[in-house]
């Protein structure tokens, strides 16, 4: 059987939305499942609506994501071009109306479009133009395209009967012929129409699988009736669900919902992204969560995918996120993470030991400032902070801690995280005390915040000793203002 050919067909406008860059994975997924191939096409036919940079966004946004094409504009391949607007400079889209012109699936249509666009908006929803240029003789045609008037060329749609056709998620689609509007395949300035240009190049690239929203569900039939007037066979159709916002809204750009480079900036990784969106709609057979694109690849199946519509959750997109942190190897992370710290920390400290705790404990990179802002400089804090209640900790607790600790650290002649926890534990020992009561109040005092990426030890190892010490200082001396 011949290999999957798919097609990622995004219009230039600017922004990956969400549910486009799902559209493009699921293409890439079920072309390499089956060892085919993956094709990049540029739909840019609506001159209006190009975005200047767009296509950048585009070629930058898949190769992050590792969304390699097999055939494209930028590395070409046997079914070029692969951009619309290149490819109707051949005139092949004219070409291909004319001749559906001749095989009685289309025809001339000389109506001025300011009055039907007027009688389409008075009609409103489910307007089905009856076009008087149908029956026109072939010499009157000829006339008028002689004399130079401007025409465009309309699909001929046979009112009578159905058409259907059955689509890998949403099953069996059947409609009514008399409902299908005779759509507009070749434009009066030569340019095809989204509804003409992606059968012909769909047909012409040999695509095996069209997978899009759900969007183009209802105008399928419509495509699949030009294929039938020319005798080409149709491809496999897989429509997917919206992406939602919640359970009302679809997630958009106009409602300012995040595109893929949003949530690049706000920190998460393009792999646990790539992750995220695969699951929106499609599930694995078991209950695993964690896939690399390879094992996606292998383990994804159009049988899968749901029509129900997916809510996008950034809680859980988080989560995914986080899991991946903790999962990369440590120098990678401390690559990674590196351009964070440096803006937030200008002292001398271990940054790869900093890197180790925030490892341990990063959802998502913009985390890291906030997290160790601490790092250069104490802020100011309240000891009501050393107030808690399951480390069995109070302000009286902490001042006796905090001075023990002062004692112990002074008397470490060697400063590093063993000799350091060996210090701390062995004083709540010594004292008869919980290790809290000693951990808390310390951490407490050479951060000042309740929630930070490490524990006492690590933060007084990044810190080191004098730092430390100057700080345990500081919060004894507020303990004892505080409690006289
Ligand atoms: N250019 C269309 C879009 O961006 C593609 C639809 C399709 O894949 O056929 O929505």
């Amino acid at each position: 059987m011949e290999k999957a050919r798919t097609r990622f067909a995004p219009s230039p406008t600017g922004y990956m939305h969400i549910g486009n860059l799902r559209t493009a994975l699921y293409e890439y997924l079920v072309a390499k499942k089956d060892g085919g191939t993956f094709i990049l096409r540029i739909e840019d036919t609506d001159q209006g609506r190009i975005v200047e940079g767009a296509v950048d966004i585009i070629y930058n946004t898949m190769k992050t994501c590792g969304l390699h094409h097999d055939e494209g504009p930028d590395i070409g391949g046997e079914y070029g071009p692969y951009v619309q607007s290149e490819r109707m400079q051949c005139g092949m889209y004219k070409e291909y109306a004319e001749k559906l012109v001749e095989l009685g699936g289309a025809h001339y249509c000389f109506c001025d479009e300011a009055v039907l666009a007027k009688e389409r908006e008075e009609a409103g929803e489910g307007f089905l133009y009856d076009d008087p240029c149908k029956y026109l003789s072939k010499e009157e045609i000829a006339a008028k395209i002689a004399a130079g008037e401007k025409y465009v060329i309309r699909q001929n749609i046979d009112p009578e009967g159905t058409t259907s056709f059955d689509d890998e998620v949403y099953g069996h689609i059947e409609v009514e012929n008399s409902v299908l509007d005779e759509q507009i395949l070749l434009k009066s300035d030569g340019f095809p129409t989204y509804n003409f240009a992606n059968v012909i190049d769909d047909h012409l690239m040999k695509i095996t699988h069209v997978v899009r929203g759900n969007e183009y569900l209802s105008s399928t039939p419509k495509y699949n009736l030009i294929y039938d007037a020319f005798g080409w066979q149709k491809p496999t159709y897989v429509h997917l669900p919206p992406v939602m916002k919640d359970e009302h809204h679809k997630l958009s750009k106009r409602n300012g919902d995040a595109s893929f480079q949003d949530l690049v900036a706000k920190g998460y990784l393009p792999a646990a992204i790539m992750n995220y969106i695969a699951l929106l709609g499609w599930s694995p057979a078991d209950n695993e969560e964690i896939f690399t694109l390879e094992e996606l690849a292998e383990k994804f199946d159009v049988s899968r995918i749901s029509k129900s519509p997916s809510i996008f959750d950034i809680e859980k997109l988080t989560w995914m996120n986080g899991m991946y942190i903790r999962n990369m190897d440590a120098e990678a992370w401390y690559e990674l993470a590196l351009p964070y710290m440096k803006n937030a920390i200008k002292s001398d400290v271990d940054l790869h030991a900093v890197a180790a705790i925030l490892q341990q404990r990063t959802d998502k990179l913009t985390d890291i400032e906030p997290n160790v802002d601490f790092i250069d400089e104490l802020q100011e804090y309240d000891t009501a902070l050393f107030v808690h209640k399951k480390m069995k900790t109070t302000e009286e607790i902490a001042l006796k801690s905090l001075i023990h600790c002062k004692e112990m650290l002074e008397g470490l002649e060697e400063y590093n995280m063993e000799t350091l926890h060996d210090g701390y534990i062995g004083l709540a020992t010594k004292l008869e005390m919980k290790n809290g009561q000693i951990m808390w109040p310390a951490r407490i005092a050479i951060t000042g915040k309740d929630k930070t990426p490490g524990g006492a030890v690590e933060i007084s190892n990044i810190l080191g000793k004098e730092e430390t010490i100057r700080r345990i200082t500081v919060g004894i001396e507020k303990l004892q203002a505080k409690l006289g």
